[in-house]
């Protein structure tokens, strides 16, 4: 039995790939409402922090993963001291925090955004050269949550928490943002996918598609990278690294996902392997099989009230539609996606 913390639309498509694999899921969600028990035989609703929860959790599976890196670290701690958590705890903590998780990457000689630490109002003042720049908060941000852009220190009138921490982080010009997907099953043992192309709108991502428009030499660089930090991090799963083109091409590191990605999503209808499959044939110590492309293709992220439409539409046999099943539209809210390939 497999343990999955998260119960939103990856925990949705990682208790299908299991299912597939004939491997049975508990998906664990604090969210009575989580997508995901429609896709669980077993779903367990409560609070991360509850003892009782936990411990019911912990006495159903054999082995635990999760869909999202906001767990705090003492829970997947103590729940790796009775049943093996993959990925490791300890590289969960690591890369949940924007801070540590740049400092990891600038120590291995891999670029990201200039950036600092920022605890109060006057650290903004002192680091000007960081603006225009993008004030993001070291945990628990997504889809651009948590971050506010300054362009000018005299137009910034926001009223920020201080007291969480933030990173000050430097604007890039960019020119395009793509992502690289990789599944690591052991020392020098990986499956991955090419380089996919990004598009977001209001930090949000929109659309993704295969193969990406860049050059050989980013094409490749991106692969190094990816496959260095997952060595580095002696990671087991799959893991998405996000990266930035800059207007005179040069290739930073956005964020590292140590989960499966939702840039990934076309896996499920491009390649014979998905993320999905891979990540549960990683942790659960399934055979490795070459992963291989079928088909082009592009995904499209239905948003908010977009998915009304698409759930009275008829589709045509390369189009994939997926909805979350998700009770209630809300603006903003990833509620369903769609893949088109490219037969
Ligand atoms: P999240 O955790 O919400 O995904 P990201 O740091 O990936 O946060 O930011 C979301 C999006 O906002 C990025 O994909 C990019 O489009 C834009 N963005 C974030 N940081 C920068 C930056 N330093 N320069 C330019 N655009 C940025
Ligand atoms: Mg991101």
């Amino acid at each position: 039995m497999l343990g999955i913390i998260g119960g939103g639309q990856l925990g949705s498509l990682l208790a299908i790939a299991a299912e597939k694999l004939n491997i049975k899921t508990v998906i664990l969600s604090d969210d009575t409402n989580a997508p995901a028990k429609n896709f669980t035989p077993n779903f367990i609703c409560g609070n991360y922090e509850d003892e009782k929860i936990i411990n019911d959790f912990i006495s159903k599976v054999d082995l635990v993963t999760f869909e999202f890196e906001n767990i705090p670290y003492k829970v997947l701690k103590n729940i790796n001291e009775n049943k093996t958590v993959l990925p490791r705890p300890e590289i969960n903590k690591l890369l949940q925090n924007r801070y540590t998780e740049k400092d990891f990457l600038n120590k291995n000689d891999i670029r990201t955004t200039r950036y600092t630490l920022i605890k109060d109002e006057d650290e903004i003042k002192i680091n000007q050269s960081l603006i225009p720049g993008i004030l993001k908060t070291c945990t628990l941000g997504y889809d651009g949550k948590g971050q506010y852009t300054i362009n000018s220190l005299k137009d910034f009138n926001e009223t920020i928490d201080f007291n969480k921490e933030y990173i000050l982080e430097k604007k890039i010009n960019l020119k395009k943002e793509i992502s690289v997907i990789i599944t690591r099953f052991g020392h020098q043992k990986y499956e991955l996918y090419e380089p996919i192309e990004n598009v977001h709108e209001d930090q949000i991502l929109k659309h993704s598609k295969i193969p990406a428009d860049i050059s050989d030499s980013i094409k490749d660089k991106s692969i190094n990278w990816a496959t260095k930090i997952v060595e580095d991090l002696d990671y087991i799963g799959t893991l998405c690294v996000e990266y930035f083109i800059d207007k005179n091409n040069n290739l930073y590191v956005n964020e590292v996902a140590p989960r499966v990605h939702n840039s990934g999503h076309l896996t499920i209808n491009t390649h014979n392997i998905s993320q999905f499959e891979n990540h549960i044939r990683a942790v659960c110590g399934l055979e490795k099989i070459e992963t291989k492309k079928l088909y082009d293709g592009r995904m499209f992220n239905l948003i908010g009230n977009d998915i009304s439409i698409y759930r009275d539409k008829t589709f045509k046999d390369n189009e994939f539609f997926y909805d979350y099943l998700k009770t209630e539209i809300k603006e903003k809210r990833k509620m369903g996606h769609l893949t088109v390939i490219e037969k």
